[in-house]
């Protein structure tokens, strides 16, 4: 029996505008007894046929995979990851010997809902957020391999704490093909940049802040900088060949800073103009002295869901605050929120406020945001999610 899901009356109305998601509160019936993950045909309640996509418990109950009736089957994967690469290709990130880093598939961006795949050297990391791609892992492999055919040697699977908790499957990390190869060096522009797609965070490296990073290498000549939520420490990289006098990076976790001293003694084998501390940002800003002119800040998301929104406002406004009362006149600020539910203009409301209570002049130089190997779906506007702010500091 065909797998379907019949919507309720007028609840195709998205889906007319090609958004991507159909919620549990539009559906009237469900057929065919599908299990969590399957590709179910999605019909309005007239019998049309309008979707199909991936069935999931949750508040987000189909993620749609195809608008145009056709079998989700190696065609399609082919089809999809063909044009994702070929994008990649045009955006100038493909083919070097100098870089070999991006983001191949970005969810919604990419039209494949529930799946992350980055490229580092010859391994791809790939990422399910929905049930429905991690059932279909496999064939998203397979189909990875002859997209970029000669270009990879190994799939790494990186799920473990991206899938839903409660979904009833074998959720295990592991390499779908190949393995850890030592010699294949992820290159960012040139630079060796530290990545542990095995136990750090996300796939490895937030390849989102690529773009951000470049520009500010160009702005730390000469300058004390501050890199605080330094992860693996890229911002940090850029700096220092950016000619920067000293930079200092901090976060509160010691593997993190242990990458960021590996990244550093990698790149600059002896340059003393480093140190890296394990410790609270918030605890570091209120302790330290005046001496930075170029501070960054770029926290973990604040807020995960629309209901931490207020907290995580005063979270921002509190830490930019911290960075205002002690950068030095003339400094510079790279301040992000990547929290998907706060707004541009909510962030740029609690760097305000922070400006105005720290009593600094302050003047925009710079609004950044995710680069376009990250792509947003123009029918889905939730998938914008990095904003950021290069402050002048009077
Ligand atoms: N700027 C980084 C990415 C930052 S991700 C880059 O370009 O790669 C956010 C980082 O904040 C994580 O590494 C996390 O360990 C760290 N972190 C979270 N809470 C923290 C806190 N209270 N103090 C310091 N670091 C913290």
């Amino acid at each position: 029996m065909q797998k379907k899901v019949i919507l309720k009356k007028g609840k195709e109305e998205s889906l007319l505008r090609f958004h991507p998601w159909i919620f549990s509160g539009a559906i009237a019936s469900i057929e065919g007894n599908p299990d969590e993950g399957d590709v179910v045909d999605v019909y309005t309640c007239q019998g049309q046929w309008i979707a199909c996509g991936h069935i999931q418990v949750g508040s987000i109950a189909v993620r749609v995979l195809s608008f145009v009736q056709r079998p989700i089957d190696m065609d399609f994967w082919m089809e999809r990851l063909g044009v994702a690469f070929a994008l990649r290709s045009t955006l100038g990130l493909t083919g070097r010997t100098d870089h070999n880093i991006y983001r191949l598939v970005h969810g919604e961006g990419d039209n494949l809902p529930g799946l992350v795949i980055d490229v580092y050297g010859r391994t791809a990391v790939m990422q399910a957020h929905s049930v429905g791609m991690h059932c279909q892992r496999m064939d998203i492999a397979k189909a990875l391999e002859k997209v970029l055919a000669g270009s990879i040697d190994s799939i790494y699977y990186k799920s473990e704490t991206t899938l839903p908790f409660k979904a009833d499957i074998d959720r295990g990390n592991g390499y779908l093909k190949g393995g850890p190869n030592p010699d294949d060096i992820p290159l960012e522009y040139g630079m060796r940049m530290p990545v542990d797609w095995i136990s750090g965070q996300k796939t490895g490296l937030f390849i989102d802040q690529r773009e951000n990073r470049a520009l500010l290498e160009h702005y730390s000549k000469g300058r004390n900088v501050l890199n605080m939520f330094c992860y693996t420490g890229g911002f940090s990289l850029a700096a220092l060949r950016g000619g920067a006098n000293l930079v200092h990076s901090v976060d509160s976790s010691a593997r993190a800073i242990e990458l960021t001293e590996g990244g550093v003694a990698d790149n600059f084998p002896g340059d003393t103009r480093h140190k890296a501390f394990a410790v609270d940002a918030f605890k570091y800003l209120d302790g330290m002295e005046s001496i930075y002119d170029l501070i960054i800040l770029d926290p973990p998301a604040f807020a995960k869901h629309k209901d931490a929104l207020k907290h995580a406002l005063i979270g921002y406004r509190r830490l930019n605050q911290k960075a205002f009362e002690k950068i030095r006149p003339g400094g510079l600020l790279f301040t992000f929120s990547c929290s998907q539910v706060v707004t541009k203009d909510q962030f740029r409301m609690a760097v305000f406020t922070a400006a105005a209570q720290a009593g600094r002049k302050v003047s925009i130089l710079y609004q950044l945001h995710q680069p376009a190997d990250h792509p947003i779906n123009i029918f889905h506007p939730e998938g914008e999610y990095l904003k950021g702010l290069v402050l002048s500091v009077e």
